[in-house]
């Protein structure tokens, strides 16, 4: 399952540019879905199982990043954000073109020294002298993303974009395990387009218009030494969400999702995320509502080159959305 995880993690696929990460999820999961489709936007969807209710899992495909906004007369390219990314994450890491071109992101020491690395004091190196030579590789418009290895320590993993390929890697292994049985009629979506506003999730709900929804995505930490207080750890278990800046989880769903995991064993923790949302934002306003809950992988180092997640609790989260896929939901 690791190797899921870590394949999917090291696809250059910032938001708006992630075909290459559906193209490696499509083949993983082809030979265990019904039916395989794209939507306008590029989301993948992934359809298994009849009857019961309409269930859609949604985990998002791509990744934060950069696009270059201007290149001067020297060579060297001036980048904005692409989701939530702040520059200081950013200090001499080397950052990934579509087209295999590797950049170093420069700061000048004094800026660091002066505590100044803000989107005005950052540039990207991709050793040339002359604009010219510049566009040979890169040109304005031009998206990157982190270029890291990822690698497996103990029971925890690092890699660039865990948020949220671990959870694409979750719905995958999943869908091996249910082999097309499933008690619902099922969607696993990797959605587009999360990082820059849950856009992908948009347009993909309305598509499915299901009767529960559920996001699969990472959220924050509350074990390490400074950080602030939160219930989350890491190998604690699935998250359950109860709340984030973009979804308040309906009393039913967290109860369907606690219950579950009590009847088959799964560890679980209770979540309360202070700054963030997930696809399950966009989901809960399809036609006239859908009740969503969010699964949770306890995530450090959010959004920068290393992020960390512990593989106990993916097992955890691929275990509940088994169960979820085939839960009763003819009572709620
Ligand atoms: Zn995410």
């Amino acid at each position: 399952m690791e190797q899921t995880i870590r394949t999917l993690c090291e696809i250059y696929g910032p938001s708006g540019r992630e075909e290459r990460v559906m193209a490696a999820i499509e083949e993983m999961i082809k030979p265990f879905v019904d039916e395989l489709r794209y939507d306008v936007m590029g989301s993948l969807f992934a359809k298994v199982g009849s009857g019961g209710k309409k269930v859609m899992f949604a985990a998002h495909a791509d990744e934060i990043g950069l696009v270059v906004s201007y290149i001067d007369d020297k060579g060297f390219a001036r980048v904005a954000p692409v989701g939530g990314i702040n520059p200081i994450n950013l200090y001499a890491r080397r950052v990934e073109f579509a087209n295999g071109t590797i950049g170093v992101v420069g700061v000048e020491q004094r800026d660091v020294a002066a505590g100044k690395v803000g989107w005005a004091n950052v540039f990207v190196d991709v050793g040339v002298t002359s604009k010219e030579e510049t566009e040979k590789l890169i040109n304005v418009g031009d998206f990157a993303c982190f270029k890291q290895d990822s690698f497996v320590q103990g029971d925890f993993i690092v890699a660039k974009a865990l948020d949220d390929r671990i959870a694409c890697a979750a719905q995958v292994e999943a869908l091996k395990k249910l082999n097309k049985k499933v008690k619902n009629e099922t969607y696993f979506v990797f959605t587009v387009q999360e990082e820059v506003g849950v856009r992908g999730a948009k347009t993909s709900s309305w598509s499915v218009e299901p009767d529960f929804g559920f996001a699969v995505d990472i959220t924050g930490w509350g074990d390490t030494p400074l950080c602030n207080p939160a219930n989350m750890k890491l190998g604690g278990g699935a998250c359950i969400k109860a709340m984030d800046q973009g979804l308040v989880v309906a009393p039913k769903i967290k109860k369907l999702m606690i219950d579950t995991c009590e009847a088959n064993k799964i560890p679980y923790q209770i979540e309360v995320l202070r700054g963030g949302a997930t696809d399950a934002a966009a989901m809960q306003y399809a036609k006239a509502g859908v009740p969503c809950g969010v699964i949770s992988i306890a995530t450090r180092y959010v959004h920068q080159p290393s992020e960390m997640s512990h593989l106990g609790d993916f097992a955890s989260a691929v275990k509940l959305i088994e169960k979820l896929a085939n839960a009763d939901y003819s009572k709620l």
